[in-house]
């Protein structure tokens, strides 16, 4: 059991007073009782042996007389009840009685009562006589024979005391002894009280005031009445609140300063927010115009190049002297070279402006890579390059990518070692890094034997429209973006593309690329359904229309769609073309994508939608410059069958037309 502070005080004062109070009363009384008793008992014996010397004449001499007057005498002590004088033979000489009520009866014949008191008796004894002439000497010596006792026994005295007055005494003693202890208790539980009062008072008092202050109300204080180590408690508690309360003070002054400054600077904070809020809307709004500019720009760059290019393409299959010829191939490549830096230009631009959105697709890895690394086959065999692609056999077979992108990123690092190798080989490998059930992560391997890269040249290459100021790959044509652009691409892909590189030995460009695993294997399906190309046969009549905003474009599709058919109408409109198609049936009708007021998209839909018009069902292919294949999926549910790219070129055109003419079902 646990006591406290309160209740241990009170006990470690009160027990010890308490027992020793409680020890010395009984003991006290014990003593007191047995002491009354005692005397009582010697007084009693007292009366009885001297009523037996005083009797002794009178029963001797049988003077009833002077025996009734010892009786009354005995009886006059105050607790004398009863007083029976007997002779020797045991009988009743004298009795004397006190009653109830204090009345004194002395007869010889008295009734003998129930004793309630207590009995004293004493024998009377003959004193021995010594007769000296006249006069009886009495002598005082008592015979050594025991046996002379009886002969000298003349009566008996029996007295009886009343026991009242010994009890009424004893209770008096008994009475006195528990108030004195009483009084002693009393006095005891007053000290406690006191002692409590002086030494738990003042801790309960501390103990509250100490729970206030940790409850936070640091005003809280001791009331200091003690004035010995409790007082000492008191004050330094007290004074401990005192700095508490002056440090929590200064605290909240600190903190509001604080406040006040945060808010302020808040208040600032949002100031410049607001400002740069503003700022970036402007920054929005120029780069939207920018990128609008870069839009138009692009077109009105690219759409007379593509001109150039495809015309001298035109003008190649002509008969041309051999010097002309020579003309027309450099030119050729001169616009070839051109619109390639145009495209990058744009790439790192749209790149720059996060532009470009990922098409995440499910393909099989091994066609994507053969197709990006043969398309530079034959330029490694007319360098006499070796070119090898090697693909582990752990490395899965369908995985989720960005086609596009993907094959950019492969195409320009081949397309670099092809560059910038002059014998040798260049190998592409491709292995397992990490697999999961999810994902899969591949390196990617393009190495070459080419002229290598210095050490600290090895992060330049990436930075943009950087190229390696050497003898050996200045002549070597370039902007110094497509690593700048591969970086990117890859690190889009959620990727990396780093390089080690010997001079003298070669490069190694690495790429770490994780790609994610199809849990069913499900391929975009193609723009459009493939027919079998028609037999090159003899001219075709079927009515072919061109649409496209540029002229120069228009002549250029005319041209070479001229020796395939005879019946070739071209319009230079959106609305145009859907007056034509009104009142003409085609059999294939070529549709720029872009143009000024309805655009190829919107005039394709509603053909679609003219369920009963001429061409419905006319096969539409789009003309793009759309190099990331971002109008596909645009062409696709506009209702376009198949698209050719821009620069137009002879061979792409009449793949199409094959493709498609004189098989397009009836309306
Ligand atoms: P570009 O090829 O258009 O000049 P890149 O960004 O592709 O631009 O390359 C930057 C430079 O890095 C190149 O000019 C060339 O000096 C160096 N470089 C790239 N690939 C290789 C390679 N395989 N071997 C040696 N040098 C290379």
């Amino acid at each position: 059991m646990r006591l406290g502070v309160r209740s241990r005080v009170l006990l470690l004062a009160l027990l010890p007073t308490t027992l020793a109070a409680l020890l010395l009363g009984l003991y006290q009384m014990h003593t007191r009782l047995q002491d009354l008793e005692q005397a009582h008992q010697q007084r009693g014996q007292a009366i009885v042996n001297q009523l037996a010397l005083a009797a002794e004449f009178a029963v001797f001499t049988q003077n009833n007389l002077i025996l009734r007057q010892l009786t009354r005498a005995v009886l006059g002590e105050a607790d004398v009840i009863d007083v029976v004088i007997y002779n020797a033979l045991g009988e009743t000489v004298m009795r004397g009685r006190r009653e109830a009520d204090g009345h004194l009866t002395i007869d010889p014949d008295l009734v003998w009562p129930t004793r309630t008191g207590w009995i004293f008796d004493a024998s009377i004894l003959r004193t021995p006589v010594e007769v000296s002439g006249d006069a009886f000497l009495f002598s005082d010596s008592e015979p050594d024979d025991p046996d002379d006792l009886s002969q000298r026994l003349i009566g008996s005295v029996t007295v009886e005391l009343a026991r009242d007055p010994v009890t009424h005494r004893q209770r008096h003693i008994l009475l006195t002894t528990l108030v004195l202890l009483l009084i002693c208790l009393l006095g005891a539980a007053l000290a406690g009280w006191r002692l409590e009062r002086t030494i738990t008072g003042p801790i309960v008092a501390l103990g509250t005031t100490v729970r206030q202050l940790r409850e936070g109300d640091l005003s809280a204080r001791v009331e200091e009445r003690s004035t010995t180590e409790l007082g000492a408690l008191e004050s330094g508690i007290n004074e401990m609140a005192a700095a508490l309360q002056t440090s929590r003070d200064r605290l909240q002054q600190q903190v509001d300063e604080a406040t006040q400054e945060l808010t302020q600077t808040l208040g600032q904070l949002e100031q410049q927010n607001t400002e740069l809020k503003l700022a970036r809307h402007h920054a929005e709004q120029a780069s939207h115009s920018k990128s609008e500019f870069l839009a138009t720009m692009s077109h009105e760059i690219r759409t007379p190049l593509h001109g150039v290019s495809g015309f001298l393409r035109l003008l190649a299959r002509t008969p041309l002297s051999s010097r002309q010829a020579d003309y027309v191939r450099l030119l050729t490549a001169s616009a070839d070279s051109l619109m390639t830096i145009i495209n990058s230009v744009l790439d790192f631009i749209k790149i720059e402006a996060n532009q470009l959105e990922l098409d995440v697709q499910c393909g099989k890895l091994s066609d994507i890579l053969e197709c990006a690394v043969y398309l530079y086959g034959a330029n490694a065999r007319d360098k006499g390059l070796q070119l090898e692609l090697s693909i582990d056999a752990d490395v899965p077979t369908w995985v989720l990518v960005d086609r596009q992108r993907f094959s950019q990123v492969i195409s320009n690092l081949v397309s670099n070692a092809v560059k910038f190798t002059d014998r040798g080989r260049i190998t592409v490998h491709v292995n397992t890094q990490t697999t999961n059930t999810h994902t899969v992560t591949v390196q990617l391997i393009v190495s070459d034997t080419g002229p290598g890269i210095a050490p600290e040249d090895l992060e330049r290459i990436f930075q943009a429209f950087q190229q390696l100021d050497t003898s050996r790959t200045r002549p070597q044509a370039g902007t110094g973006l497509g690593l700048a652009i591969c970086r990117r691409l890859v690190d889009l892909l959620g990727g990396k593309l780093t390089v080690d590189s010997e001079p003298g030995q070669g490069s190694r460009f690495i790429v770490t690329l994780p790609l994610g695993i199809p849990t069913e294997i499900v391929t975009k399906q193609p723009l459009l359904t493939v027919r079998e190309p028609l037999d090159k046969g003899p001219l075709a009549t079927e009515r072919v229309l061109i649409v496209d905003d540029n002229r120069v474009n228009r002549r250029l599709a005319r041209s070479i769609l001229e020796p395939l058919t005879s019946s070739i109408e071209d319009v230079a409109s959106g609305a145009e073309a859907l007056n034509a198609c009104q009142t003409t049936r085609y059999d294939l009708i070529l549709m720029d994508i872009r143009m000024p007021g309805l655009d190829g998209i919107e005039v394709t839909q509603r053909l679609r939608n003219t369920t009963h018009g001429l061409n419905h069902r006319t096969p539409i292919i789009g003309i793009t410059a759309d190099l990331f294949g971002e109008d596909r999926d645009v062409m696709l549910s506009a209702g376009m069958n198949d698209c050719v790219y821009k620069p137009l070129s002879p061979e792409s055109l009449e793949a199409v037309f094959r493709r498609w003419i004189g098989d397009s079902p009836a309306p």
